[in-house]
């Protein structure tokens, strides 16, 4: 284990959010340790790789690591059609929303709405996007170490594994970066949020893509599945509900059959992974005592969606300005502007989709699954209505 200098800061966890919470410590002068279990970087990464357009502007990244860009978003309720329910299709505004409808056949799925959306991004290579935001933080003078695990706490003291070897650590200030399952959270003793299970695969596309595909499937419990186009492939995926204990391996085989039979895919697969994405929206707690939480640690994933790089990388460089400016006034102050400010960036458009999903979860076995999915779904007109206590603000 290599001998670590004394640390003001120790971040756990590279993924965006802890590069960049390392990146903005270091760039202010901070001692900063950024560690990861991981023994590369970035790799097995458990993601859609979609990001939003403005992103590289808004967060000052390198675009290299974009694959393809994407348009729109086409949403299909899909779903075996029960002989009352009446086909509904979003209407078409003038904002490029279409239309269109199938023959009725009780026995099999098939898609019962359509609607498409303008939903401007990137699909992009998730292993060297943030392989570079780590290379990033180390160039701003963040030691960054690989294969090193937060095990435990001991007061004040941190201890990280690698390999046998422990190292004890006792930082300043400590920033949780580390994910859907955060340690350090449970280390806190703060409860854990609820998830979705993803699973995707990598697999070939017979003929490029310029949008994304969503599918809103009643056996996706609370969750939805996705084809992102990249080049000559494809992600696919789906998140379920944890709770529900579906089997979401399943699901995906069922999925991938669907795309094969339509011939937008060919047979194989180039990659599978999976993951969690937690759901419940932000933590009522961003910091506790020296800890300030961000990313999926601080449940900023939005809980409709499951998209969490943009909020990652914003927190993240919150909460490594935060950290410095609390070592420099020698109090923990800043620690609670830190979460007034992501509070209001984030706060009214998670609460706003953690309102929905409580509607959603609520509803979905109601009988007109495509009136659920009208209201609930973000591509659809009904998402931006109301529910009772929800606000929404920009930057999500
Ligand atoms: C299947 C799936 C698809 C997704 N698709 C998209 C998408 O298309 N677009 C989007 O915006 N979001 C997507 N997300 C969500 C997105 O991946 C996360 O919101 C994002 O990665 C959060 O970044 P983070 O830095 O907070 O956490 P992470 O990227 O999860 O990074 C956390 C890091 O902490 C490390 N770590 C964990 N525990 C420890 C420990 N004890 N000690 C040391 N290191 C530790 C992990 O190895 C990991 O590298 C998806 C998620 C899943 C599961």
């Amino acid at each position: 284990m290599p001998t670590i200098q004394p640390i003001d800061i120790l971040v756990v966890g590279a993924g965006p959010a802890g590069s960049r919470a390392a990146a903005a410590a270091a760039r202010e002068g901070a001692a900063a340790l950024l560690v990861d279990t991981k023994s590369r970087i970035g790799e097995q990464p458990h993601c859609g790789e979609y990001v939003p357009a403005r992103l590289f502007a808004e967060a000052n990244l390198d675009r290299s690591t974009a694959m393809q860009p994407v348009d729109y978003m086409e949403t299909r309720v899909v779903g075996s059609r029960q002989p009352s329910l009446e086909v509904r299709s979003d209407s078409p505004g003038n904002d490029g929303c279409s239309k269109r409808t199938t023959e009725p056949d009780p026995t099999v799925k098939e898609t019962l709405t359509v609607t498409t959306s303008s939903f401007p991004g990137f699909i992009i290579d998730r292993v060297r996007f943030d392989r570079d935001l780590a290379r990033a933080a180390a160039a701003q003078g963040a030691t960054v170490l690989c294969s090193t695990r937060l095990v435990r706490r001991e007061h004040d003291a941190w201890i990280l594994k690698s390999g046998k070897d422990e190292m004890t650590v006792t930082p300043r200030f400590v920033i949780a970066a580390d994910g859907a399952a955060s340690t350090v959270a449970a280390l806190l003793g703060l409860a854990p949020p609820d998830y979705l299970r993803g699973v995707q695969a990598e697999v070939p596309l017979t003929r490029p893509l310029k949008g994304t595909l969503i599918f809103l499937d009643r056996d996706f419990v609370g969750g939805y599945g996705w084809l992102f186009p990249k080049g000559a492939t494809a992600n696919v995926g789906l998140g379920v509900a944890v709770a529900h204990d579906a089997h979401p391996g399943a699901l995906l085989e069922e999925l991938l059959g669907r795309l094969l039979q339509e011939g937008l895919i060919s047979p194989g697969k180039l990659a599978r992974s999976s993951g969690l994405i937690p759901v419940s929206g932000m933590r009522p707690e961003l910091t506790r005592g020296n800890v300030i939480l961000c990313g999926d640690a601080a449940g900023l994933t939005h809980p409709i969606t499951g998209a969490g790089i943009p909020q990652a990388i914003f927190s993240g460089d919150l909460a490594g300005r935060y950290a410095v400016e609390a070592l420099r006034k020698g109090n923990q102050q800043p620690l609670d502007e830190y979460g007034e400010e992501v509070r209001s960036w984030y706060g009214g458009v998670i609460g706003h989709a953690a309102a929905k999903r409580g509607v959603m979860m609520q509803l979905w076995r109601h009988e007109d699954f495509p009136r659920v999915c009208e209201e609930t779904w973000i591509g659809f007109k009904g998402y931006k209505s109301r529910v009772s206590g929800g606000k929404r603000r920009s930057r999500g």
